[in-house]
């Protein structure tokens, strides 16, 4: 930490490419912050698998990383791929879309929905490769959908299957949905994402089921249907932080409306507090080469300039060949960005919230870091609240979470200019203040004769939430 310290954070993909331990490891020190488990590939045990070797590779490189489960949702899917499990999709030829279950080749494709041949009609054109193949449809008959390629190119098992023109009426959480949120609890995961949320209702089936099982998982919705751009306000009332998840938003929209939605919904989310994650596509190039281009580069850099929290990897680190490389340039990108961030507007459009304690406070701290230099704040938490909204007033300088519960220190690692650790000495046998001081400068954030911020609940021990901001000289 300390005035090199980078603010915005990395999510990054566990796929085949990077599930090593040594890989991990690498990974964690180029600057991945939150690991990423797609759910919608592979299965639970080995999920699980990748959770123990994420909190292993974490705790030899000494730093905390969060693990968010991303559950599929209701997203057509095609079945596994035989062979390699890549087919290659001739311009011209046809390919039969079946809901049988068959193993899939360049002839015929199978589908995971039973009612799928229903669902379309002659004439509908549907998507592959995240829109990079596209089908027509010639000839419906029993499970079977035959299709006429139009645009080319290779398909892998599981991808999606986008139908623009359809209005798919299935459920926006099934049962397999309900089972891996399950699993994924039971890995001790520090956020769930839902896919293809629509509207704020669609969380409520994960919500009622983690309720149920008494836990407090936060779950982050994705925005990538139209119709969670149109709803972005009650969506990002309802979740604990949005994705902008590009990929199928650039199918199901416009491609050219993307760059608007990531601004309008990153804005949004950012003025209610909630955490942000831009995806999809971020250093495409990557995959293969050992450098980005301008275009990615730039795609990175105005992610962060329109305020998202963290930037994510998908195929980059799934499958890529560089994962690690890929990791350290989303890096390097954002510390070279962060230099020259409208700092002062987000403090002014975010806040103050009317009639709201701990919003006053985060406002009156990271107020204090551009009024009076403040070198950091230090904030002592039990839930994590105080620093979120500190963390959405963009402090330029480095916040430092202190908390007794690891899973809150876990849940800190996607917030924006956030390091938290762990404080397990108790906080009530200690002078607070002091504590927080000591620690400001055991992690580097000020040293002695610096001014630092310093936000607390006191009496300490007393549940009762944040109720005091000091502005501290460390001694
Ligand atoms: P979504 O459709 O949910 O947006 P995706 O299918 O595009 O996701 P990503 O999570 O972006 O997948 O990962 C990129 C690719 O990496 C996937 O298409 C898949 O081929 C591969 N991948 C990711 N996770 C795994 C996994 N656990 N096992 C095998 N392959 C994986
Ligand atoms: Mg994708």
């Amino acid at each position: 930490m300390g005035p090199g310290m980078r603010s915005t954070k990395i999510v990054a993909t566990i796929g085949p490419a990077s599930r090593d331990p040594e890989v991990l490891e690498q990974m964690i020190k180029a600057g991945m912050d939150m690991a990423r488990l797609n759910f919608a590939h592979g299965d639970p045990a080995e999920h699980a698998e990748t959770a123990r070797l994420i909190r292993a590779a974490a705790e030899r490189a000494g730093r905390e990383v969060a693990i968010l489960g991303d559950i599929p949702g209701p997203k057509l899917r095609i079945g596994p791929v035989g062979g390699d499990g890549v087919a290659e999709l001739g311009r011209g030829t046809n390919v039969v879309l079946t809901s049988d279950s068959v193993d899939g080749s360049s002839a015929r494709l199978p589908v995971a929905w039973r009612g799928f041949a229903e669902l379309v009609d002659e004439g509908d054109v549907l998507y592959l490769a995240d829109g990079a193949v596209r089908l027509r449809v010639s000839e419906v008959t029993g499970p079977d959908v035959v299709t006429h390629v139009e645009v080319g190119g290779s398909v892998a098992s599981r991808q999606g299957l986008n139908l623009p023109n359809v209005t798919v009426s299935l459920p926006a959480v099934s049962d397999e949905d309900i089972a891996l949120v399950d699993a994924g609890i039971d890995m001790g995961l520090d956020y769930f994402a839902l896919s293809f949320v629509r509207r704020r209702e669609d969380l409520e089936p994960v919500h009622e089921h983690l309720r149920s099982r008494g836990s407090d998982i936060p779950l982050i919705a994705k925005v990538e249907k139209p119709q969670a751009a149109a709803n972005g306000e009650e969506i990002v009332d309802a979740a604990d932080g949005i994705m902008i998840a590009r990929g199928d938003l650039g199918i199901e929209l416009p491609i050219e409306e993307v760059p608007l939605v990531q601004k309008r919904l990153l804005a949004l989310a950012g003025r209610a507090a909630k955490p942000t994650i831009t995806a999809t596509q971020m250093l495409e190039s990557m995959v293969h080469s050992t450098r980005p281009t301008r275009a990615e580069v730039a795609d990175v850099a105005n992610a962060i300039f329109d305020g998202t929290d963290a930037v994510m990897l998908s195929q980059e680190t799934a499958v890529g060949r560089h994962p690690v490389l890929a990791v350290s340039m989303m890096a390097s990108i954002a510390t070279a960005t962060e230099r020259e961030l409208p700092y002062g507007r987000w403090l002014a459009e975010r806040g103050p919230q009317a009639n709201n304690q701990y919003h006053a406070i985060a406002f009156g701290a990271v107020g204090g870091v551009y009024q009076l230099g403040l070198k950091g704040i230090v904030a002592p938490t039990n839930t994590g609240t105080t620093v979120r909204l500190i963390s959405a007033y963009r402090p330029r300088a480095p916040v430092l979470a202190l908390s007794p519960s690891r899973d809150v220190v876990r849940r800190c690692q996607l917030l924006w200019g956030v390091t938290a650790v762990l404080h397990e000495e108790p906080m009530e046998t200690l002078d607070l203040i002091e504590a927080c001081a000591r620690a400001a400068v055991h992690h580097g954030l000020a040293s002695v004769g610096d001014r630092i911020g310093i936000t607390a609940g006191l009496p300490a021990g007393r549940s009762g939430g944040t109720n005091l901001f000091k502005v501290h000289t460390v001694e």
